[in-house]
């Protein structure tokens, strides 16, 4: 059985051919890109590491991994969003392996296999994140870093990444996430554990409405990253 909601990729599907535009609902992956690929690559360090994203969509954090000088590998099970971002290449001029096919496949074609894997704003929309993660683990080299990113669980989640960007201030669609599955800390900290991943730390990114801009921070209590690394046996 693979791991995945295809309800929960037709929400992507259908906005697809919008990814790259700065201006439409993939805005805030737009926004937060710059800080995130600052925060991995100050980790990890990008250049020369062979690097893969899980659920990378149109490509926004693979490309700009790209760009810094890794050998980044992106998979995703949205059709539309894999062809939007291969398309995007020929603009950019970067090059990213784009394959369409479950992590879960790629851990037993090519376990242990990379440096650095990224996982970002995608454990939300999948039945079983858990497994997912510890597919992740399992394509991650021994020393590799991974990095999660993903929405709290509490209702001051509920109230802001919900409420405030779907209702109030219309950032994102309707329906994009779902209560019941935002993920507290504590809970990615443990698939992590089980998967046998050492966690390294948390980061939190937070939304300003009034300066319409991200900050990287301690206030995790919305939107985070969870940092992670495989340990050397
Ligand atoms: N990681 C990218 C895109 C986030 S949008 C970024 O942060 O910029 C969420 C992505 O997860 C979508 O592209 C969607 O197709 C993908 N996705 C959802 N469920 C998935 C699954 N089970 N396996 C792989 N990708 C999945």
């Amino acid at each position: 059985m693979i791991n995945v909601d295809p309800a929960e990729l037709e929400k992507f599907s259908a906005l697809a051919h919008r990814w790259w535009d700065p201006n439409s609902e993939f805005k805030p992956l737009h926004d937060i890109n710059p800080l995130r690929l600052e925060h991995i690559d100050r980790l990890a360090g990008l250049n020369g590491k062979r690097v893969l994203d899980v659920g990378c969509g149109g490509g926004i954090l693979a490309e700009s991994m790209a760009a810094r000088g890794a050998t980044v590998t992106g998979i995703d099970l949205g059709e539309k969003g894999l062809k939007v971002a291969q398309l995007h290449l020929l603009e950019s001029g970067l090059q990213v392996d784009y394959r369409l096919t479950p992590v879960e496949a790629l851990a037993d074609a090519e376990p242990a296999a990379f440096q650095v894997v990224t996982c970002m704003e995608m454990l939300e929309h999948v039945p079983d994140p858990a497994a997912t993660v510890r597919a992740c683990a399992a394509c991650a080299a021994p020393g590799a870093r991974l990095f999660f990113s993903t929405i709290n669980r509490n209702p001051k989640a509920w109230l802001f990444a919900i409420v405030g960007a779907e209702y109030v201030l219309r950032m994102l669609p309707r329906g994009t996430h779902e209560y019941a599955k935002l993920i507290r800390p504590s809970e990615l900290a443990t698939f992590c554990r089980d998967a046998g991943l050492e966690v390294t730390g948390i980061t939190g990114m937070t939304y300003n409405p009034l300066t319409r801009t991200y900050a990287l921070g301690r206030d995790a209590s919305v939107n985070y990253i969870l940092e992670a690394r495989r340990p050397v046996p």
